[in-house]
């Protein structure tokens, strides 16, 4: 169970505000999320993922409040729970596919890279279909080629709550269905929740929950305007 508490989130020095009183996802649901640009959808992933702390409230994932950890319990737990696929990737450039895919087992020290991860990596590459670019840097990759790294990377710890900020937004037609329906099945077999964000439509008969933005973003929808201009 996800379960969000007078969550109240602001970055610095910007009028947008992030207001949720209460929250519920059940365990193994499948949620979309839609709304409009810079509606907060990313900065709620970011929190899920304890990647930004609120000002105010409690988010628990299953036994996990993330907004009691430290800095250290919070990236561990990140590395090991949670499979988040960045909307603009967030590959290191400098290592090729293969490592980018394996990254969470060098973010925290509690997992090993033994033969079976091997393996799921190899088969993840595959299924995405970039097996044949596993030894190729990430610099080197079509946009639509590091989403895929991305979504390996994010699934390769088979961990119990998927994230995916618009996972379909660089595939075309064919790959994006390929893409969805990895996400779906992985969720299925670790009876993983699967939060994605999209603006899809043809994408949204298969999630159990749609969960439209617009109504819990307090700020107002012209907040850039009112932001200072330095
Ligand atoms: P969405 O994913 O729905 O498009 P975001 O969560 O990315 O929206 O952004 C929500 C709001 O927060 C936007 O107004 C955006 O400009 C602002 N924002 C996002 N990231 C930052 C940041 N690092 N610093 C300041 N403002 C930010
Ligand atoms: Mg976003």
């Amino acid at each position: 169970m996800i379960r969000i508490r007078d969550l109240q989130f602001g970055y610095p020095a910007t009028p947008f505000r992030l207001q949720i009183p209460s929250w519920e996802v059940p365990d193994a649901a499948r949620v979309a999320i839609v709304g409009p640009s810079g509606s907060g959808k990313t900065t709620l992933l970011h929190l899920l993922a304890g990647i930004l702390v609120p000002q105010q409230g409690q988010i628990e994932m299953g036994a996990f409040n993330v907004t009691r950890m430290n800095d250290a319990s919070r990236r561990d737990f990140r590395a090991s729970q949670i499979g988040l696929v960045f909307q603009r990737f967030e590959l290191i450039d400098y290592l090729n596919v293969a490592s980018n895919i394996l990254l969470p087992y060098t973010i925290n020290r509690a997992l090993q890279i033994d033969a079976s991860v091997r393996k799921r990596m190899q088969e993840l590459a595959h299924r995405a279909g970039i097996s044949h670019l596993l030894r190729r840097p990430v610099q080197r990759l079509s946009q639509g080629e590091q989403q895929r790294v991305a979504i390996c990377r994010a699934l390769i710890t088979q961990p119990q709550w998927l994230l995916a900020d618009e996972p379909t937004g660089n595939l075309d037609p064919q790959n994006k269905r390929l893409i969805v329906d990895l996400l779906h099945q992985q969720a299925e077999v670790s009876q993983a929740t699967l939060i994605m964000v999209t603006h899809d439509v043809s994408l949204m008969a298969d999630f159990s929950l749609t969960v439209d933005f617009q109504s819990w973003c307090a700020a107002p929808r012209d907040a850039s305007r009112q932001e200072a201009i330095p």
